[in-house]
Formats: C-alpha cells, structure tokens, sequence
C-alpha cells in the first residue's frame, strides 16, 4: 500500500520540511494505492523526490504528494512550490551527477545522484518518469509504475 509508505516517508522528512516552514500535503483518491514492487525500493524513490521538493523549495512552501490507481498504472506525484527546473535541463536531470546549477547546489550539500537513483527504480518496474516544471513557479514529478 503506497499511502502506508508514503505516511512513513512524510515522517522521515518532517523535521526538514519544518525547518522551512513547508507544508507537505497527501492525496490520494481511494483509501488504499497498491503498487507491485519491492517496498524499500518505494520508499527510497519517494525520499530522493521529497528530499529534492524540500531541499529546492522556498521558505513557507509547500509540497503536495499524491497518489492513485489510474488506468492499470500505480501514478505518484510529487509537486513543489520551489525554485522550479528551466526547460533545457530536464533531459539531463536524471544522469548521475548532473546538477542544475552547480555554485548552488553545492552549497547545499548533496552529490548529484538522486534522481538518477529514482530513474533506475522506475526503470526496473517497467515505468516511467516525467517531469512539470517552470522556473520561479515550481516542479511536479510524475511516476507511473504498471501494475
Ligand atoms: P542528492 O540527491 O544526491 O543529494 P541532488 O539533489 O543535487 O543531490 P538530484 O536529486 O539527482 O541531486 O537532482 C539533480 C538536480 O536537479 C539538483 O541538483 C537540482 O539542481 C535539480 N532538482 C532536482 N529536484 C528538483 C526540484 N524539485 N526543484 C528544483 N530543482 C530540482
Ligand atoms: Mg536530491
């Protein structure tokens, strides 16, 4: 059950969140979400995008994660209110070690290889990934896993 991992990931994170005031929101459309997949795999998927939603977000934003069953897929999304992903970056976001804006994010601590860490799990359940997201407005990343 997705809901149950993504309770436990909100919990892991919270005090994070909470040191920039940031609201994290759950949805989800039916009480229970099934997803057929290894469940720490899940879980670390879901903390390298909440991580990134607070780490690139700004000060009192917030994150909403939502998740249902839709069409055969499991679909999860994780959307910020951050400092948002240009265009011409988004092909490249998931390699290894490929950062945005490499003086920032190295303030910030951090290597480079979360989301190429989530790529692969998406890969390994035959899903995919997609990727919403202006500059200055935020960024919503989409996962869908076949069930
Ligand atoms: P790590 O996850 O290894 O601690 P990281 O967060 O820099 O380091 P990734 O999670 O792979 O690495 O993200 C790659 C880059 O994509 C980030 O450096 C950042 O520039 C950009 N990015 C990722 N998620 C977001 C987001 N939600 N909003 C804005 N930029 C993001
Ligand atoms: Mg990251």
């Amino acid at each position: 059950d997705l809901i149950q991992i993504i309770d436990e990931v909100v919990l892991i994170l919270k005090s994070s969140a909470d040191k920039k005031n940031i609201a994290l929101e759950v949805l989800a459309n039916s009480a229970e979400v099934p997803v057929i997949a290894n469940r720490n795999r899940i879980k670390q998927m879901l903390i390298n995008l909440i991580d990134n939603a607070i780490k690139y977000n700004v000060e009192n934003g917030k994150i909403y994660i939502k998740s249902e069953k839709a069409n055969g897929n499991t679909v999860i999304s994780v959307k910020d209110t951050g400092i948002g992903i240009p265009e011409k970056h988004h092909s490249r976001i998931f390699e290894r070690f490929y950062r945005v804006d490499k003086g920032r994010s190295r303030n910030m601590g951090g290597t480079g290889l979360g989301l190429s860490i989530v790529k692969h799990i998406v890969n390994l359940y035959s899903g995919d990934i997609n990727i919403i997201s202006e500059p200055g407005k935020g960024t919503e990343f989409i996962v869908k896993l076949p069930l």
